[in-house]
């Protein structure tokens, strides 16, 4: 009804502004261009309308504020605390640290071309900030250190 441009969300910029300079937009609703994955993402995670709502207060307040934004995601349920760095799409191989048929903490990592994409940690608390770092940085990454799991890097 605001004439704003859609792409299967209120299209947003690096500043959270939509297509209306008076208009800022965040969360569930806005889409966004994230450059690490190369296409616009329209996420459902708190992570993500948080940080977007911060870029957009930026914003109105005239405080030009851009910063490198990596899809993230968690979710307690009961006793596993899942966190998810980046988006699993796209990848050309799965290394898998821990058993997920036997213990009650593990990661997936993602990859393509053997560099990380994404990886979902479960109560790995330490993988997750790892990938996290590497992902946005896009550091290379050891498929030995990542079977090793948290526990192998300080
Ligand atoms: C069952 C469920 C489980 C989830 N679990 C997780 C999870 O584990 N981890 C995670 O990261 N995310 C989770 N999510 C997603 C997360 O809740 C959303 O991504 C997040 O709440 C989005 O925030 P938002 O501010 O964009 O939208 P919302 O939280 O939906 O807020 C929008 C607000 O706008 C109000 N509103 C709507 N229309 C109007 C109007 N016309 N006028 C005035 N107000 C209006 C609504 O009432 C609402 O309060 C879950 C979502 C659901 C439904």
């Amino acid at each position: 009804a605001a004439g704003l441009t859609l792409n299967d969300g209120v299209v947003i910029d690096e500043h959270a502004r939509t297509s209306d300079p008076a208009i800022v937009a965040a969360g569930d609703c806005a889409s966004k261009y994230i450059s690490r994955y190369g296409r616009r993402v329209r996420l459902e995670c708190v992570p993500g309308a948080t940080d977007q709502a911060k870029l957009a207060a930026a914003t109105l307040c005239g405080k030009s504020k851009s910063a490198v934004s990596l899809p993230w995601f968690w979710s307690d349920q009961y006793d596993l605390k899942l966190q998810i760095a980046g988006l699993n799409t796209g990848y050309d191989e799965v290394v898998l640290s821990g058993d997920p048929t036997r213990d009650r903490d593990f990661s997936c990592f993602y990859l393509r071309g053997g560099e990380l994409l994404a990886a979902d940690c479960i109560n790995r608390p330490r993988d997750f900030m790892f990938s996290k770092r590497a992902i946005t940085q896009q550091l290379p990454v050891d498929r030995a250190e990542l079977m090793l799991g948290g526990l192998a890097r300080s």
